[in-house]
């Protein structure tokens, strides 16, 4: 389900990581697949729709949280963790740029 709205979102399969991307052919293979976007996809998810990256750490952490289980404890945790990871990595940067990420490489407008 993820994977479907993941190619509604332009994303192709992946073959970088084990990832909520990676091409499946029959239902076996698709049930034990990845939840979880890998990095390589989330920045490709991150070029395509223009999302807030901290955003969507801190609704994830806080769905997991919503549930009160267990399982999701853990994933809870790990989400808050990435959060406070974007916030210490990109810190003001990050903010001062409307909550999205620029690659200065790739697109610079003003630097033709
Ligand atoms: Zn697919
Ligand atoms: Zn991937």
């Amino acid at each position: 389900m993820v994977h479907e709205i993941g190619h509604m979102f332009g994303l192709k399969h992946c073959i970088y990581y084990s990832c909520v991307m990676n091409g499946s052919n029959h239902l076996e293979e698709n049930q034990k697949k990845e939840m979880e976007l890998c990095p390589v996809c989330v920045r490709k998810l991150h070029e395509n729709i223009q999302f807030d990256m901290l955003e969507r750490y801190n609704a994830l952490a806080e769905v997991c949280n919503e549930t009160n289980s267990k399982i999701f404890k853990k994933d809870a945790e790990l989400y808050s963790k990435i959060s406070d990871l974007i916030k210490v990595a990109y810190g003001k940067n990050y903010l001062s740029k409307g909550g999205s990420f620029s690659n200065e490489e790739t697109k610079d407008p003003s630097n033709k």
